[in-house]
């Protein structure tokens, strides 16, 4: 089977030009630009189906898991193609069920990161001299937005016990990744994510990230029992290990402000094992496992 999306790493002109592209393929896929990143990139949104309510899947927060993104525009390839055709998929009337509900996919809510992490640091623009004084030009482990910032230590959840652990961990201002920023919600691609949420109120909140095969679904108090009732399901599908919240990466991320925010379910799922960057040799054993449980996450 051929794919619009190539196998590519997806740095910003393979992501826009895919995106373009399975638009014209699939004109019932409504493509929009949720914000801009501080180097004016622009964060695409992709939405199926129409509802009150919609299930909302992210990818691409940190800049060494962009297999992630790639893994959630094939799965957005895949709904389209099954949509299109009346195909089932893992024996799930898509199409029949995006009827009834709306699911916003966010691929790439870090483009600026995962540009510097695939192509270095000239495509930072004006922060192009403080990424490489931060990273000592070693880009191998950044993670962070163009500014240092950990997009998944920004959010307003826990923030002030994360920055309490980011400073026993040694990082106390911006750095290639871990670090939380200036105040929670101070990067614009945070603010991009918690607009949304705020202006749809989704019913579901999925962020993908890389590695470990592993499915975080709780947060606090505020975890919701259906939260917990997915999570087994999800874990069902994939194989996938559910696991609690542990040391420097317990709060501040997307999924904790989510269920803190909105008493709804949330989850990180781990896709794949091994060092990130996963290779993309992986990509397709990665693909295949999550496929099923991304699709009962539409839906369900
Ligand atoms: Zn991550």
């Amino acid at each position: 089977m051929s794919f619009i999306i190539p196998c590519y790493p997806p740095d910003y002109k393979t992501l826009s030009v895919g995106i373009s592209n399975l638009k014209c393929s699939y004109p019932f896929l409504r493509t929009g630009i949720l914000g801009r990143s501080l180097c004016l990139r622009k964060i695409y949104s992709l939405r199926l189906g129409r509802a009150e309510n919609p299930v909302l899947i992210t990818a691409g927060f940190h800049a060494q898991e962009w297999i992630t993104s790639l893994v959630l525009l094939r799965f957005i390839e895949r709904v389209c193609q099954a949509a299109q055709k009346r195909n089932t998929l893992c024996g799930i009337d898509v199409g029949g069920a995006l009827n009834r509900r709306e699911v916003i996919f966010i691929p790439c809510i870090n483009p600026d990161g995962t540009e510097i992490a695939l192509k270095g640091s000239c495509t930072a623009g004006k922060y192009r001299n403080f990424v490489e004084k931060i990273s000592n030009k070693d880009l191998s482990h950044w993670n962070a937005n163009a500014r240092g910032v950990d997009i998944n230590h920004n959010f307003n959840a826990g923030w002030q016990i994360s920055r309490k652990l980011e400073n026993e961990a040694g990082i106390t201002g911006p750095s290639p990744r871990r670090f939380g920023g200036a105040a929670p919600e101070s990067e614009p691609e945070t603010q991009a994510l918690t607009n949304l949420c705020r202006n749809r109120c989704p019913r579901t909140a999925i962020a993908l990230h890389s590695q470990g095969e592993e499915i975080f679904y709780e947060y606090g108090k505020y975890t919701p029992e259906r939260g917990l009732h997915l999570a087994k399901i999800f874990s069902a599908s994939s194989g996938y290990t559910l696991v609690q919240n542990a040391g420097i990466y317990s709060h501040a991320g997307f999924k904790d402000w989510f269920i803190e925010e909105f008493h709804s379910p949330a989850f990180t799922f781990e896709l794949g094992k091994g060092k990130n960057p996963l290779p993309l040799s992986e990509f397709d054993s990665i693909y295949s496992k999550v496929e099923e449980m991304l699709i009962l996450a539409c839906i369900m």
